[in-house]
Protein backbone atom coordinates (compact mmCIF):
# COMPACT_ATOMS: atom_id res chain seq x y z
CA UNK A 1 0.00 0.00 0.00
CA UNK A 2 1.17 3.62 -1.14
CA UNK A 3 2.22 5.92 2.08
CA UNK A 4 0.93 8.92 2.75
CA UNK A 5 2.95 11.78 2.25
CA UNK A 6 1.90 13.38 5.48
CA UNK A 7 3.29 10.16 7.73
CA UNK A 8 6.24 11.11 9.12
CA UNK A 9 9.46 9.56 7.19
CA UNK A 10 11.28 7.33 9.57
CA UNK A 11 13.96 8.62 10.31
CA UNK A 12 12.07 12.12 10.38
CA UNK A 13 12.93 12.26 14.76
CA UNK A 14 15.45 10.41 14.97
CA UNK A 15 19.13 12.04 14.65
CA UNK A 16 22.22 10.39 13.54
CA UNK A 17 23.93 9.29 17.11
CA UNK A 18 27.03 11.67 16.73
CA UNK A 19 24.17 14.46 16.13
CA UNK A 20 21.98 13.73 19.07
CA UNK A 21 21.55 16.35 22.45
CA UNK A 22 23.51 14.27 24.81
CA UNK A 23 26.45 15.48 22.40
CA UNK A 24 24.66 19.40 23.48
CA UNK A 25 28.06 21.88 23.77
CA UNK A 26 28.21 24.47 20.62
CA UNK A 27 26.02 22.17 18.03
CA UNK A 28 23.60 21.43 21.09
CA UNK A 29 22.76 25.58 20.98
CA UNK A 30 22.40 25.38 17.64
CA UNK A 31 19.70 22.97 17.16
CA UNK A 32 18.11 25.12 19.94
CA UNK A 33 18.20 28.06 17.96
CA UNK A 34 16.77 26.23 14.61
CA UNK A 35 13.85 25.16 17.32
CA UNK A 36 13.20 28.61 17.70
CA UNK A 37 13.00 29.57 14.27
CA UNK A 38 10.83 26.39 13.08
CA UNK A 39 7.31 27.90 13.35
CA UNK A 40 8.09 30.62 11.55
CA UNK A 41 9.16 28.84 8.69
CA UNK A 42 5.53 27.87 7.30
CA UNK A 43 5.40 25.41 4.38
CA UNK A 44 9.61 25.66 4.48
CA UNK A 45 9.53 23.78 7.93
CA UNK A 46 9.39 20.19 5.97
CA UNK A 47 12.69 20.84 4.69
CA UNK A 48 14.01 21.76 8.20
CA UNK A 49 15.95 18.61 9.25
CA UNK A 50 18.53 19.27 6.60
CA UNK A 51 19.88 22.05 8.60
CA UNK A 52 19.85 19.54 11.69
CA UNK A 53 22.46 17.13 9.44
CA UNK A 54 25.64 18.63 8.50
CA UNK A 55 25.79 17.77 5.00
CA UNK A 56 29.34 15.92 5.16
CA UNK A 57 32.04 15.49 7.99
CA UNK A 58 35.66 14.76 7.09
CA UNK A 59 37.64 13.94 10.28
CA UNK A 60 40.97 13.59 9.31
CA UNK A 61 44.66 12.59 10.96
CA UNK A 62 47.61 15.15 10.53
CA UNK A 63 51.27 13.77 11.46
CA UNK A 64 54.25 16.05 11.75
CA UNK A 65 57.78 15.10 12.17
CA UNK A 66 58.42 17.42 15.02
CA UNK A 67 61.73 19.63 14.90
CA UNK A 68 63.08 17.51 17.56
CA UNK A 69 62.58 14.04 15.74
CA UNK A 70 59.36 12.54 17.52
CA UNK A 71 56.19 12.46 15.56
CA UNK A 72 53.23 14.21 16.46
CA UNK A 73 49.42 13.34 15.21
CA UNK A 74 46.68 16.09 15.51
CA UNK A 75 43.22 16.20 14.71
CA UNK A 76 41.58 17.92 12.17
CA UNK A 77 38.18 18.42 10.81
CA UNK A 78 36.41 20.20 7.96
CA UNK A 79 32.54 19.87 8.02
CA UNK A 80 30.37 21.79 5.46
CA UNK A 81 27.06 21.75 6.63
CA UNK A 82 25.30 22.95 3.69
CA UNK A 83 26.16 23.77 0.30
CA UNK A 84 22.05 24.80 -1.43
CA UNK A 85 23.48 27.79 -2.12
CA UNK A 86 26.56 27.53 -3.43
CA UNK A 87 30.16 26.36 -2.13
CA UNK A 88 31.19 25.39 1.26
CA UNK A 89 32.44 28.98 2.68
CA UNK A 90 34.32 29.57 6.59
CA UNK A 91 37.31 29.72 8.12
CA UNK A 92 39.63 26.96 9.92
CA UNK A 93 40.67 27.58 13.68
CA UNK A 94 43.69 26.03 15.15
CA UNK A 95 42.74 25.83 19.11
CA UNK A 96 43.60 23.49 21.89
CA UNK A 97 39.72 22.86 22.63
CA UNK A 98 38.39 22.42 19.20
CA UNK A 99 36.12 19.57 18.89
CA UNK A 100 33.76 17.80 16.13
CA UNK A 101 30.74 19.57 18.31
CA UNK A 102 32.45 23.35 17.76
CA UNK A 103 32.93 22.70 14.44
CA UNK A 104 29.50 21.62 13.53
CA UNK A 105 28.25 24.28 15.01
CA UNK A 106 30.50 26.88 13.62
CA UNK A 107 30.08 25.00 10.10
CA UNK A 108 25.90 25.87 10.52
CA UNK A 109 26.22 29.56 11.80
CA UNK A 110 28.35 30.11 8.97
CA UNK A 111 25.54 28.90 6.47
CA UNK A 112 22.82 30.94 8.23
CA UNK A 113 25.41 33.93 8.33
CA UNK A 114 25.95 33.83 4.50
CA UNK A 115 22.47 33.30 3.49
CA UNK A 116 21.96 36.37 5.86
CA UNK A 117 24.36 38.53 3.86
CA UNK A 118 23.22 36.59 1.05
CA UNK A 119 26.30 35.90 -0.58
CA UNK A 120 26.12 32.95 -2.70
CA UNK A 121 27.76 30.16 -0.56
CA UNK A 122 26.87 27.70 2.16
CA UNK A 123 28.23 27.03 5.00
CA UNK A 124 31.45 25.14 6.44
CA UNK A 125 34.50 24.99 9.20
CA UNK A 126 37.67 23.59 9.99
CA UNK A 127 39.86 23.26 12.69
CA UNK A 128 43.07 21.70 14.26
CA UNK A 129 42.73 20.53 17.70
CA UNK A 130 46.19 22.19 18.71
CA UNK A 131 47.94 24.93 20.54
CA UNK A 132 49.92 26.48 17.65
CA UNK A 133 51.86 28.65 20.46
CA UNK A 134 53.93 25.17 21.30
CA UNK A 135 54.76 24.89 17.73
CA UNK A 136 57.80 26.28 15.96
CA UNK A 137 57.28 27.99 12.59
CA UNK A 138 58.53 25.02 10.48
CA UNK A 139 56.08 22.12 12.43
CA UNK A 140 53.21 24.71 11.73
CA UNK A 141 53.65 24.97 8.68
CA UNK A 142 54.10 21.00 8.06
CA UNK A 143 50.91 20.71 9.65
CA UNK A 144 48.85 23.25 8.03
CA UNK A 145 50.06 21.67 4.78
CA UNK A 146 49.57 18.01 5.75
CA UNK A 147 46.05 19.34 7.07
CA UNK A 148 45.24 20.73 4.05
CA UNK A 149 46.30 17.72 1.61
CA UNK A 150 43.95 15.64 3.99
CA UNK A 151 41.05 17.77 3.20
CA UNK A 152 41.90 18.46 -0.34
CA UNK A 153 39.12 15.85 -1.16
CA UNK A 154 36.56 18.10 -0.14
CA UNK A 155 38.00 21.82 -0.66
CA UNK A 156 38.39 23.74 -4.02
CA UNK A 157 37.66 26.79 -5.60
CA UNK A 158 34.22 25.79 -6.34
CA UNK A 159 33.63 23.18 -3.39
CA UNK A 160 34.28 24.55 -0.76
CA UNK A 161 36.73 27.30 0.49
CA UNK A 162 38.25 27.98 3.40
CA UNK A 163 39.49 31.44 5.43
CA UNK A 164 41.37 32.46 8.45
CA UNK A 165 39.43 32.03 11.75
CA UNK A 166 40.64 32.15 15.78
CA UNK A 167 44.21 31.51 15.39
CA UNK A 168 45.08 31.42 11.41
CA UNK A 169 46.02 34.44 9.50
CA UNK A 170 47.32 35.22 5.98
CA UNK A 171 50.41 33.18 6.21
CA UNK A 172 48.84 30.26 7.02
CA UNK A 173 46.20 31.00 3.71
CA UNK A 174 49.10 31.34 1.70
CA UNK A 175 50.38 27.82 2.51
CA UNK A 176 46.78 26.53 2.14
CA UNK A 177 46.84 28.10 -1.50
CA UNK A 178 50.18 26.44 -1.99
CA UNK A 179 49.40 22.60 -0.66
CA UNK A 180 46.22 22.46 -2.99
CA UNK A 181 48.33 24.21 -5.50
CA UNK A 182 50.76 21.95 -5.77
CA UNK A 183 48.33 18.83 -5.31
CA UNK A 184 46.37 20.06 -8.48
CA UNK A 185 49.57 21.00 -10.84
CA UNK A 186 48.46 24.97 -10.74
CA UNK A 187 47.61 28.19 -9.06
CA UNK A 188 44.66 27.76 -7.53
CA UNK A 189 44.30 31.58 -5.98
CA UNK A 190 40.62 30.71 -5.48
CA UNK A 191 40.76 27.92 -2.96
CA UNK A 192 41.03 30.15 0.33
CA UNK A 193 40.08 33.53 0.83
CA UNK A 194 42.17 36.36 3.89
CA UNK A 195 45.26 35.16 1.63
CA UNK A 196 48.05 37.74 1.50
CA UNK A 197 47.19 41.08 -0.87
CA UNK A 198 50.62 39.75 -2.95
CA UNK A 199 49.16 36.46 -3.59
CA UNK A 200 45.75 37.19 -4.69
CA UNK A 201 44.07 38.45 -0.85
CA UNK A 202 41.37 41.50 -1.11
CA UNK A 203 42.41 44.84 0.44
CA UNK A 204 40.41 45.40 2.86
CA UNK A 205 39.80 41.78 4.29
CA UNK A 206 41.56 42.03 7.48
CA UNK A 207 40.07 44.77 8.71
CA UNK A 208 36.57 43.70 7.39
CA UNK A 209 34.75 41.83 10.54
CA UNK A 210 35.70 44.42 12.74
CA UNK A 211 34.28 47.66 10.26
CA UNK A 212 30.85 45.05 10.13
CA UNK A 213 30.63 44.92 13.71
CA UNK A 214 31.44 48.54 13.87
CA UNK A 215 28.69 49.58 10.91
CA UNK A 216 26.18 46.95 12.28
CA UNK A 217 26.57 48.43 15.46
CA UNK A 218 26.20 52.22 14.07
CA UNK A 219 23.02 51.16 12.46
CA UNK A 220 21.39 49.66 16.04
CA UNK A 221 22.57 52.76 17.62
CA UNK A 222 20.26 54.96 15.40
CA UNK A 223 17.21 52.95 15.60
CA UNK A 224 17.62 52.92 19.33
CA UNK A 225 18.77 56.17 19.74
CA UNK A 226 22.16 55.74 21.31
CA UNK A 227 24.69 58.54 20.45
CA UNK A 228 27.84 56.40 19.50
CA UNK A 229 30.06 59.47 19.84
CA UNK A 230 29.35 59.50 23.35
CA UNK A 231 28.97 55.93 23.83
CA UNK A 232 31.69 53.95 26.50
CA UNK A 233 32.46 50.55 25.04
CA UNK A 234 34.48 47.50 26.35
CA UNK A 235 35.93 44.95 24.22
CA UNK A 236 36.58 41.17 24.92
CA UNK A 237 39.38 39.94 22.55
CA UNK A 238 41.93 42.71 21.12
CA UNK A 239 42.61 41.16 17.99
CA UNK A 240 41.48 41.47 14.28
CA UNK A 241 37.55 41.76 15.46
CA UNK A 242 37.50 43.01 19.16
CA UNK A 243 40.84 45.55 18.10
CA UNK A 244 39.55 46.72 14.89
CA UNK A 245 35.59 47.48 16.15
CA UNK A 246 37.53 49.41 18.98
CA UNK A 247 38.89 51.43 16.62
CA UNK A 248 36.81 52.47 14.59
CA UNK A 249 34.18 53.23 17.97
CA UNK A 250 37.15 55.42 19.06
CA UNK A 251 37.24 57.13 15.75
CA UNK A 252 33.53 57.57 15.84
CA UNK A 253 34.21 59.86 18.95
CA UNK A 254 33.47 56.62 21.39
CA UNK A 255 35.46 55.65 24.29
CA UNK A 256 36.59 51.96 24.38
CA UNK A 257 36.67 52.00 28.35
CA UNK A 258 37.35 48.58 29.45
CA UNK A 259 39.41 45.28 27.51
CA UNK A 260 40.06 41.96 28.21
CA UNK A 261 41.73 39.34 26.38
CA UNK A 262 43.52 35.68 27.48
CA UNK A 263 46.59 38.16 29.31
CA UNK A 264 43.65 40.37 31.74
CA UNK A 265 41.70 42.99 31.47
CA UNK A 266 42.26 46.51 31.93
CA UNK A 267 39.99 49.80 32.27
CA UNK A 268 40.25 53.53 32.02
CA UNK A 269 36.88 55.45 32.08
CA UNK A 270 38.03 58.60 30.15
CA UNK A 271 38.83 55.98 27.22
CA UNK A 272 42.23 53.98 26.32
CA UNK A 273 44.20 55.23 23.45
CA UNK A 274 43.73 52.66 21.17
CA UNK A 275 46.45 53.47 17.99
CA UNK A 276 48.31 52.66 21.36
CA UNK A 277 46.96 49.60 22.79
CA UNK A 278 46.82 48.51 19.07
CA UNK A 279 50.33 48.51 19.36
CA UNK A 280 51.17 46.65 22.56
CA UNK A 281 49.32 43.66 21.57
CA UNK A 282 50.93 43.68 18.13
CA UNK A 283 54.38 43.65 20.34
CA UNK A 284 53.12 41.94 23.75
CA UNK A 285 50.00 39.46 21.95
CA UNK A 286 48.10 40.66 24.93
CA UNK A 287 46.62 43.82 26.36
CA UNK A 288 47.89 42.85 29.95
CA UNK A 289 51.05 45.30 30.52
CA UNK A 290 49.44 48.07 28.67
CA UNK A 291 50.86 51.19 31.41
CA UNK A 292 47.96 54.28 30.61
CA UNK A 293 45.57 52.29 31.98
CA UNK A 294 44.16 50.43 35.41
CA UNK A 295 44.80 46.92 35.92
CA UNK A 296 41.38 45.44 36.19
CA UNK A 297 40.27 41.56 37.20
CA UNK A 298 39.40 39.69 34.51
CA UNK A 299 35.72 38.91 36.06
CA UNK A 300 35.13 42.52 36.52
CA UNK A 301 35.10 42.68 33.10
CA UNK A 302 31.30 42.17 32.94
CA UNK A 303 30.34 44.85 35.58
CA UNK A 304 31.87 47.75 33.80
CA UNK A 305 29.46 50.65 33.47
CA UNK A 306 29.01 51.14 29.39
CA UNK A 307 26.40 51.14 26.24
CA UNK A 308 28.25 48.41 24.18
CA UNK A 309 29.90 45.44 25.33
CA UNK A 310 31.45 43.42 21.92
CA UNK A 311 32.77 39.95 23.05
CA UNK A 312 34.79 39.29 20.02
CA UNK A 313 36.84 36.03 21.46
CA UNK A 314 35.67 32.57 21.81
CA UNK A 315 32.65 30.99 22.41
CA UNK A 316 30.14 31.27 25.45
CA UNK A 317 31.82 33.67 27.30
CA UNK A 318 28.32 35.40 27.90
CA UNK A 319 26.35 32.59 30.10
CA UNK A 320 23.81 32.56 32.67
CA UNK A 321 26.34 33.47 35.11
CA UNK A 322 27.28 36.90 33.83
CA UNK A 323 24.37 38.03 31.99
CA UNK A 324 22.29 39.98 34.16
CA UNK A 325 25.67 41.85 35.61
CA UNK A 326 25.71 43.13 32.04
CA UNK A 327 25.90 47.03 32.12
CA UNK A 328 25.33 47.84 28.42
CA UNK A 329 22.17 48.71 26.08
CA UNK A 330 23.38 47.22 23.16
CA UNK A 331 26.04 43.70 22.97
CA UNK A 332 27.39 43.53 19.40
CA UNK A 333 28.83 39.63 19.03
CA UNK A 334 31.96 39.86 17.30
CA UNK A 335 32.97 36.26 18.10
CA UNK A 336 31.31 33.52 17.02
CA UNK A 337 28.16 31.97 19.39
CA UNK A 338 29.46 34.08 22.29
CA UNK A 339 26.03 34.45 23.74
CA UNK A 340 24.79 30.85 25.52
CA UNK A 341 21.06 30.70 24.58
CA UNK A 342 20.39 30.92 28.62
CA UNK A 343 21.63 34.01 28.30
CA UNK A 344 20.28 35.38 25.39
CA UNK A 345 16.99 35.22 27.39
CA UNK A 346 18.16 37.38 30.33
CA UNK A 347 19.30 39.90 28.17
CA UNK A 348 16.37 39.79 25.86
CA UNK A 349 14.35 40.45 29.34
CA UNK A 350 16.80 42.73 30.80
CA UNK A 351 16.22 44.74 27.29
CA UNK A 352 20.00 44.65 26.20
CA UNK A 353 19.74 44.70 22.54
CA UNK A 354 22.01 41.24 21.08
CA UNK A 355 23.44 42.17 17.24
CA UNK A 356 23.80 38.21 17.02
CA UNK A 357 26.97 36.91 15.59
CA UNK A 358 25.21 35.53 12.10
CA UNK A 359 24.79 39.16 11.28
CA UNK A 360 27.04 41.27 13.41
CA UNK A 361 30.71 39.63 12.17
CA UNK A 362 29.28 38.76 8.64
CA UNK A 363 31.85 41.51 7.49
CA UNK A 364 34.18 38.82 7.35
CA UNK A 365 33.21 36.60 5.01
CA UNK A 366 31.28 39.38 2.69
CA UNK A 367 34.70 40.37 1.63
CA UNK A 368 36.58 37.06 1.46
CA UNK A 369 33.54 36.83 -1.14
CA UNK A 370 34.54 39.97 -2.60
CA UNK A 371 38.24 38.40 -2.79
CA UNK A 372 37.12 34.92 -4.33
CA UNK A 373 34.95 37.29 -7.20
CA UNK A 374 38.55 39.33 -7.04
CA UNK A 375 40.33 36.29 -7.82
CA UNK A 376 38.17 34.29 -10.38
CA UNK A 377 38.36 37.74 -12.47
CA UNK A 378 41.62 38.75 -11.84
CA UNK A 379 40.86 41.76 -11.72
CA UNK A 380 41.26 43.95 -8.47
CA UNK A 381 39.32 46.22 -6.39
CA UNK A 382 40.63 49.46 -4.05
CA UNK A 383 40.08 49.55 -0.88
CA UNK A 384 37.61 52.39 -0.97
CA UNK A 385 35.47 50.40 -3.59
CA UNK A 386 35.62 47.27 -1.16
CA UNK A 387 34.84 48.96 2.02
CA UNK A 388 32.31 50.68 0.38
CA UNK A 389 30.57 47.49 -1.27
CA UNK A 390 31.16 46.14 2.26
CA UNK A 391 29.08 48.97 4.20
CA UNK A 392 26.02 48.66 1.74
CA UNK A 393 25.76 44.93 1.93
CA UNK A 394 25.72 45.27 6.37
CA UNK A 395 23.62 47.69 5.84
CA UNK A 396 20.62 46.14 3.61
CA UNK A 397 21.15 43.26 5.46
CA UNK A 398 20.68 44.71 8.92
CA UNK A 399 17.84 46.70 7.74
CA UNK A 400 15.98 43.51 6.72
CA UNK A 401 16.79 41.61 9.70
CA UNK A 402 15.55 44.44 11.77
CA UNK A 403 12.26 44.79 10.07
CA UNK A 404 11.96 40.61 10.49
CA UNK A 405 12.39 41.15 14.06
CA UNK A 406 9.93 43.98 14.31
CA UNK A 407 7.44 42.52 12.49
CA UNK A 408 7.37 38.63 14.06
CA UNK A 409 8.05 40.41 17.18
CA UNK A 410 11.38 38.73 18.05
CA UNK A 411 15.17 39.22 18.90
CA UNK A 412 18.19 40.25 16.25
CA UNK A 413 18.83 36.49 16.57
CA UNK A 414 15.87 34.34 15.33
CA UNK A 415 15.08 37.56 12.91
CA UNK A 416 18.35 36.90 11.15
CA UNK A 417 17.60 32.52 11.47
CA UNK A 418 14.17 33.42 10.03
CA UNK A 419 16.03 35.53 7.24
CA UNK A 420 18.20 32.79 6.47
CA UNK A 421 16.97 30.02 6.61
CA UNK A 422 14.25 31.33 4.55
CA UNK A 423 16.70 31.38 2.03
CA UNK A 424 18.48 28.11 2.86
CA UNK A 425 15.43 25.67 2.45
CA UNK A 426 13.56 27.77 -0.64
CA UNK A 427 17.06 27.28 -2.58
CA UNK A 428 16.71 23.09 -0.98
CA UNK A 429 13.13 23.18 -2.05
CA UNK A 430 14.16 24.34 -5.53
CA UNK A 431 16.70 22.26 -6.00
CA UNK A 432 14.99 19.25 -4.81
CA UNK A 433 16.62 16.21 -4.07
CA UNK A 434 18.76 14.23 -5.82
CA UNK A 435 17.95 11.35 -7.29
N1 LIG B 1 36.13 32.85 10.06
C1 LIG B 1 35.32 33.97 9.67
C2 LIG B 1 33.90 33.80 10.19
O1 LIG B 1 33.67 33.10 11.15
C3 LIG B 1 35.40 34.24 8.17
C4 LIG B 1 35.00 33.11 7.27
C5 LIG B 1 35.29 33.39 5.80
O2 LIG B 1 35.73 34.45 5.44
O3 LIG B 1 35.05 32.45 5.02
O4 LIG B 1 32.99 34.40 9.70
Amino acid sequence: MATSSSTPAPTAHALPSYLQADHLGPWGIFLQQVDRVEPYLGNLARWVETLKRPKRILVVDVPIHLDDGRIAHFEGYRVQHNTSRGPGKGGVRFHQDVTLSEVMALSAWMSIKNAAVNVPYGGAKGGIRVDPKTLSRGELERMTRRYTSEIGIIIGPTKDIPAPDVNTNEQIMAWMMDTYSMNQGSTATGVVTGKPVDLGGSLGRREATGRGVFTVGVEAAKRIGLDVANAAVAVQGFGNVGGIAGKLFAEAGARVVAVQDHGGAIYREAGLDVPSLLKHVADKGTVAGFEHAEVMDADKFWDVPCDIMIPAALEQQITKANAHRIQARMVIEGANGPTTPEADDILHERNVLVLPDVIANAGGVTVSYFEWVQDFSSFFWDEDEINKRLVRVMQQAFAGVWQVAEQHKVSLRTATFIVACERILHTRELRGLYP
